[in-house]
């Protein structure tokens, strides 16, 4: 499999590369050159198949030629043999023909974990075939951080270092973050705000001399290896629900696009999707391009689902190459026209997107009615991100025959500020295997907010 940047200017490159690639030279996204097609008969036969079983199947085609099917097998069934549930992203009824899909059982606690546990495997095993070290270099208000570090810490070759502002993420995040004591992991916590900690790690990016001739790594979500990981659960809520015999909706609380342009591939490798719905927070840019064919820059605010508070997506674009025809060179000067000014496409490329998605933005007051809302009718708890997904189902849904399945992003116990507002006279626990968080040691140094402090506390650390 060869992959291509949505701009159209970068060289194709092959797996291996665009693993450890960020974004393309050109300032585009990889994407595969062309999709692997499953067909019905094909799918079905996967139905009962254990989640590995099935995330081997549904993903060696994009590493084909890269990986030994052995080798990848081995590291497929090790990524979700850490998962708590032992259907590893199991279906929890909610209303008739209405379910939710936990992706919150791996070990950081939020769908993250399903690309992060992978991708960390992943490195490790390319960078010791290449025999090469790399810095993995990364900001979080919080999930990306801790999914990052839960995957990477048993990387011989890869020295990890996530930034988040001090004092301004959750205890439960940090101390997810935080107490992970190993090697290779180093926390820092900047005086300064979130995005002042994605600025330094823009700014590194942009010139990484600093490190001397080392590769630095995105594990953001515009890395590939992330979005193919994710395809693979819409196959598996699919087969649970009747399908592929059936067409099956799904609901994604969405930020950078990532997970939901993870359902559109699945639908355009052959899984029959009835509708995919793009479900926002406040910070709705993707609600307005969807419903109004608007896309138009508005400032950030902060929200009670922080890990949705977004001004741009930046997967959006792998979507909106292929609205325009994988014309690298016609996205390239829509991109150039965007960065300054708010606009639209052509209509007819609109409404094709249209035919599969739809969308809805839901504000703070109205994602803890939800939560409540869910809670009294079953006696089910949803985080905030989950709680605006389940809004979205219900206001866009097309169709009561095709089941409708809402992603639950996170557990509710991340972030119990959402769940006290909404008053539901319960509070989220940890589950089991977490129950002792609080009391683990914690690990993190405070930096100044500043570039080149944090520059040359990532010199002095990094193992080589
Ligand atoms: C990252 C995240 C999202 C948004 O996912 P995208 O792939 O960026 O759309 C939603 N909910 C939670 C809990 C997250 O951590």
């Amino acid at each position: 499999m060869r992959y291509i940047s949505t701009r159209g200017e970068s060289p194709a490159l092959g797996f291996e590369d665009v693993l450890l690639a960020g974004l393309a030279s050109d300032g585009g996204l990889y994407v595969p050159e062309t999709l692997p097609r499953f067909t019905i008969e094909e799918i079905a036969s996967w139905a009962g198949l254990p989640y590995s079983q099935l995330a081997f199947n549904v993903m060696y085609p994009f590493v084909e030629g890269a990986i030994p099917e052995q080798d990848f097998r081995d590291m497929v069934n090790d990524t979700y043999a850490v998962f708590e549930h032992k259907s590893v992203a199991p279906l929890v009824q909610v209303d008739s023909n209405e379910w939710i899909m936990e992706l919150f059982c791996g070990p950081t606690l939020a769908f993250k974990d399903f690309a992060l546990q992978l991708l960390g495997r992943l490195l490790d095993y390319v960078l010791k075939r290449r025999n090469e070290r790399v810095v993995i270099l990364g900001a979080t208000s919080g999930d990306t951080g801790s999914a990052a570090i839960e995957g990477c810490k048993h990387c011989d070759n890869v020295d990890i270092f996530i930034l988040h502002p001090h004092k301004r993420v959750s205890d439960v995040q940090r101390k997810q973050m935080t107490s992970i004591i190993s090697d290779n992991v180093f926390n820092i916590a900047v005086e300064g705000n979130f995005d002042d900690c994605q600025q330094m790690v823009k700014d590194s990016f942009g010139d990484q001399s600093f490190l001397g001739g080392t590769r630095l790594v995105a594990v953001n979500s515009i890395n590939w290896a992330r979005i193919m990981a994710q395809i693979v659960y819409y196959f598996s809520a699919s087969l649970a629900l009747g399908g592929p015999s059936r067409s099956v909706s799904f609901s994604v609380p969405t930020g950078n696009f990532g997970d939901i342009f993870a359902g559109y591939l699945a639908r355009n490798m052959g899984l029959p999707i009835n509708q995919l719905i793009v479900a926002t927070n406040k910070n709705d840019i993707l609600h307005r391009f969807i419903s109004q064919n608007q896309y138009e820059l508005h400032p950030l605010e902060h929200t009670l689902s922080p890990s949705m508070d977004i001004m741009v997506s930046s997967n959006f674009e792998r979507l909106l190459f292929d609205l325009y025809g994988r014309d690298g060179k016609a996205l390239a000067a829509l991109m150039g026209e965007w960065k300054t000014k708010s606009g639209s496409i052509d209509n007819s490329r609109w409404k094709s997107a249209r035919a599969l998605f739809d969308s809805h933005s839901v504000d703070d007051d109205r994602t803890c009615a939800v939560i409540k809302e869910v809670y009294e009718q079953t006696g089910y708890l949803v985080d905030p991100h989950t709680a605006i997904g389940v809004d979205a189902a219900r206001v866009c849904r097309r169709s009561v025959s095709a089941p409708m399945v809402t992603l639950a992003t996170a557990h509710p116990v991340k972030f119990p500020e959402a769940v006290e507002k909404a008053g539901v006279g319960v509070m989220p626990s940890l589950p089991p295997h977490m129950a002792d968080l609080f009391d683990r040691e914690e690990k993190y140094d405070v930096i100044a907010n500043d570039l080149a402090s944090v520059q040359q506390y990532v010199k002095d650390h990094r193992r080589n």
